[in-house]
């Protein structure tokens, strides 16, 4: 497994397992139990998966010691000020029934980040969490924390696959040493991603699928990947993409698939922000 190293010194692995959309308890703690078996050290849950106590469970059941593992959860936007992120950051430790987190993250760019950042910033001095990060952020977002507070972000988990590239967003995050993360690094398997022609005539030189290809399109753009999937055979062929290597050619006709725009929704459309945080910021302001 290929390691990356984070801008305070850590150590992570560049390719992970994603837990999103495992509602079925039983399920994602047999996910996680196989893919750590499969080799997957790093695991990425969060708050808002309602499924940490699940991740909690696999980690303790898959006999591998807790070091050598990667443990990456997020902090939910109705927690996101000072005194509720203090919490929030407790709970995800008692819901996983770890001593540290190995990355938190901010999961959005919304409520009261500062001061949340703030208290991410303690439970780090504190030992409790060995780096912090940011999720969904722009570049003109994370200038303005890294600008107001005093320690830098690590990470910032956003949207990368072949049909939203996010060059310059990746570009920005890299100049600041920042590393990028990708979620849904499969779009979802939206528009055909697992059996579109031009990414297919890239994997029969190798022997490779298209999930493969694509995967090793972003580990070559320095990019850390998590992609999900409750398939042994499916988690087994998603780790399976460290003995081939893109040319430079390949990786311009990847390059060239991009559709510009999110597949799931605009971060920064106002409708959508209201639609699907709006719950979640009213519950924060009631809270507060
Ligand atoms: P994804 O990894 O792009 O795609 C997962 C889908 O692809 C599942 O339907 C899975 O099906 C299928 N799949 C996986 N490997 C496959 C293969 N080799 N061949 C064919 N189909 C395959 O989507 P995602 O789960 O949304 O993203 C990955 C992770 O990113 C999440 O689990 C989560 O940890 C993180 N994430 C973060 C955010 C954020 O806001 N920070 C948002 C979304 C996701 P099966 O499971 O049935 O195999």
């Amino acid at each position: 497994m290929d390691m990356v190293q984070l801008n305070n010194g850590v150590q992570m692995p560049q390719l992970g397992f994603g837990v999103f959309q495992m509602t079925d308890l039983a399920e994602c703690e047999q996910a996680v139990v196989d893919a750590i078996a499969s080799g997957y050290r790093l695991i990425d849950t969060a708050a808002a998966y309602h499924n940490e106590a699940a991740v909690g469970r696999a980690i303790k059941r898959s006999g591998v010691a807790r070091e050598e593992l990667f443990i990456t959860s997020k902090l939910w936007v109705s927690d996101a000020s000072y005194e509720r992120a203090k919490k929030g950051i407790d709970q995800s430790l008692q819901n996983l029934g770890v001593d540290y987190l190995d990355l938190y993250l901010l999961h959005q760019p919304f409520g009261d980040v500062i001061g949340a950042w703030r208290a991410l910033e303690e439970a780090y001095k504190a030992g409790k969490i060995r780096a912090i990060g940011v999720s969904n952020f722009y570049a003109d977002q994370l200038k303005n924390l890294i600008l107001s507070t005093d320690v830098k972000p690590v990470i910032n988990q956003i949207e990368v696959n072949p049909w939203y590239q996010e060059h310059s967003e990746v570009a920005f995050a890299q100049a600041e040493e920042i590393q990028v993360e990708a979620w849904a690094p499969f779009a979802e398997g939206k528009h055909n991603i697992f059996t579109d022609d031009r990414i297919a005539a890239i994997g029969s030189r190798y022997g490779k699928s298209n999930g493969q290809v694509i995967l090793r399109w972003l580990l070559q753009r320095g990019i850390v990947v998590i992609p999900k999937s409750v398939h042994q055979n499916r988690m087994a062929e998603n780790i399976n993409v460290f003995d081939f290597e893109l040319t430079t050619a390949e990786m311009a006709t990847m390059n060239d698939l991009d559709k510009g725009e999110s597949q799931f929704f605009d971060h920064r459309d106002p409708a959508a922000i209201e639609q699907i945080f709006g719950t979640s910021l009213a519950a924060l302001k009631e809270n507060k």
